[in-house]
């Protein structure tokens, strides 16, 4: 088996260390790769071209923005032409239905064609001035950060990476890019498309490793303008702290646990297969996943009985063959979550269906886990607290509207958050009621390119995506031009 690359400084190059990783497919545990094991070495051979690209040569940032836009629109052409192999590579990978990964893969291929058409449009400030000096003109441009250091998660493999890399290389950046080390494969078909695409060279560096080693030395390192991360709350306070060094830019998109608000007026059919899209879709393993439902108590037993049937009725199986639902991501996350199931259980949660792992006859060495759904849950079951990250979903009741807002806002996290009503003015009270970055009426989960994505409190700070996702890679820099030189103003008079 041939050994996946890092991308260094326009070369593929093994480790320094010359360690490899096995990459499992978690449908049968079998080893469909071997990935270069990237070091703090490693790491600071990618910093070091990344930074000589950038405040070197500069020959990226300095392209005329035609050009630029050109590139970017060739990636996604390249992307295209080999959608079929990403989708299956980000399937064999994280284990997601071929259909999911499909998905994934065009918006990814849309969300670089978006950030190329976006940095022509029109932008920035300009200000008639008058302060006493004299009367100036002021105007604002937005400049590209320098070197951008990011740090991945394994759920959405590729459409994680290019929420970050489409805005931050449209904006004229250096990166230094780590996959999650459990699912890289489609980031080195991303980088291989990088190289051919006429980019600067050490302007884009993939460095595969783990978190620990790679991950940490992109947030410490004095020479990384700024870094990204997606992942868990807890790695996300670990990046925050080793980015003091610099005072790099942050940005933090973290982990959630996001209430559901069902009124016993919402369209029913309507509200149970959104319910199930919020927390079945790819396993559950969203960070924006409607983890918890908070439902009007007149409604509940009719609403439970309903979404445990369809979740009883879901098919699991190897993701190439696309059913409902494929494995949890790895042998370590489906113990994890195994185990909060079974603390669940313990605390006196009520297991109306799933909780166990899935052994059937092809499923026998994946990690499958039947569609979980537990009844009288309170706050202080761990469920409800904590993110589980998989297809675990707990039921919690309400009798009035501020009773529903108080149990939906009562957590540490505030990514995201929908409500089910057909009452108009009710929906929007809510929503806007609801301390979180991302909110949904009557639908659960839809995510656009052109809308900002990101949460409040501890699910992070920043935004992806949209005209706030560019800005996040750019510095914004005043200029001010004195109309009448030679006069000093109150400065003069003095
Ligand atoms: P994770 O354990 O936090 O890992 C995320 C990334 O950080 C991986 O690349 C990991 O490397 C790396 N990492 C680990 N420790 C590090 C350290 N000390 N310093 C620097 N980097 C480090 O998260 P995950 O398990 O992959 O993903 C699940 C989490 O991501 C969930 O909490 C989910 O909510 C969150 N998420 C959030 C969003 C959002 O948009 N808000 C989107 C997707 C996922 P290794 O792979 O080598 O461990
Ligand atoms: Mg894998």
């Amino acid at each position: 088996m041939d050994i996946k690359l890092n991308y260094i400084n326009g070369e593929w190059v093994p480790a320094i260390s010359g360690k490899t990783r096995d990459i499992i497919n978690p449908a049968n545990e079998e080893v469909i790769a071997k990935t270069a094991e990237g070091g703090t070495d490693d790491v600071s051979l990618a910093i070091a071209a990344a930074k000589e690209a950038f405040y070197g040569k500069g020959e990226w940032r300095r392209k005329n923005v035609q050009e630029r836009s050109d590139i970017i629109l060739k990636i996604a052409d390249a992307m295209e032409a080999r959608r079929e192999e990403l989708a299956i590579t980000d399937t064999l990978d994280n284990g997601k239905p071929l259909r999911e990964a499909y998905g994934d893969i065009d918006d990814a291929i849309h969300c670089f064609r978006y950030y190329a058409g976006m940095i022509k449009a029109p932008y920035g400030g300009a200000y008639d001035v008058n302060d006493g000096f004299g009367q100036m003109h002021s105007y604002t441009v937005h400049e590209p950060v320098g070197v951008c250091g990011m740090i991945t998660p394994w759920n959405y493999p590729l459409l994680m990476a290019v929420w970050k890399i489409a805005p931050a290389l449209s904006a004229g950046n250096s990166i230094v890019f780590k996959p999650s080390s459990t699912t890289p494969l489609s980031a080195v078909i991303l980088f291989e498309i990088l190289d051919q695409v006429g980019i600067p060279k050490g302007t884009v560096n993939l460095v595969m490793g783990s978190g620990g080693t790679v991950g940490q030395e992109i947030a410490e390192s004095m020479d990384v303008d700024m870094v990204t991360f997606t992942g868990s709350t807890e790695v996300g306070q670990e990046i925050a702290r080793a980015a003091v060094g610099n005072l790099k830019k942050v940005g933090l998109e973290l982990g959630g646990k996001s209430p559901n608000i069902i009124f016993a007026d919402a369209d029913f059919e309507g509200a149970v297969e959104w319910a199930m899209i919020g927390i079945f879709f790819n396993q559950g393993e969203v960070c924006s996943a409607g983890s918890r439902i908070i439902i009007e108590e007149s409604l509940k037993d009719k609403f439970v009985a309903r979404l445990a049937e369809r979740a009883n009725a879901m098919t699991l199986g190897n993701g190439m063959f696309d059913p409902d639902m494929g494995p949890l991501v790895s042998k370590d996350h489906m113990e994890k979550v195994l185990n909060y199931i079974e603390t669940a259980k313990a605390e006196g949660a009520h297991c109306v269906c799933g909780g166990y792992r899935y052994t059937e006859g092809d499923c026998a060495k994946g990690y499958f886990v039947r569609p979980t759904i537990f009844d009288n849950c309170t706050q202080d079951t761990t469920i409800v607290k904590e993110e589980v990250f998989g297809p675990v979903v707990t039921i919690q009741t309400f009798k009035t509207e501020e009773e529903a807002i108080t149990l939906a806002n009562d957590t540490i996290y505030g990514l995201a958050g929908a409500v089910f009503t057909t009452d108009g003015a009710r929906a929007l009270r809510v929503v806007k009621e609801i301390r979180a970055g991302i909110t949904w009426i009557n639908c659960y989960n839809p995510t656009f390119n052109e809308a900002p994505w990101g949460g409040y409190k501890m699910s992070g700070y920043g935004r992806e995506l949209g005209i706030h996702g560019l800005e996040e890679y750019q510095e914004i820099k005043q200029i001010n031009i004195n109309l009448t030189p030679g006069k000093l103003g109150w400065y003069e008079e003095r």
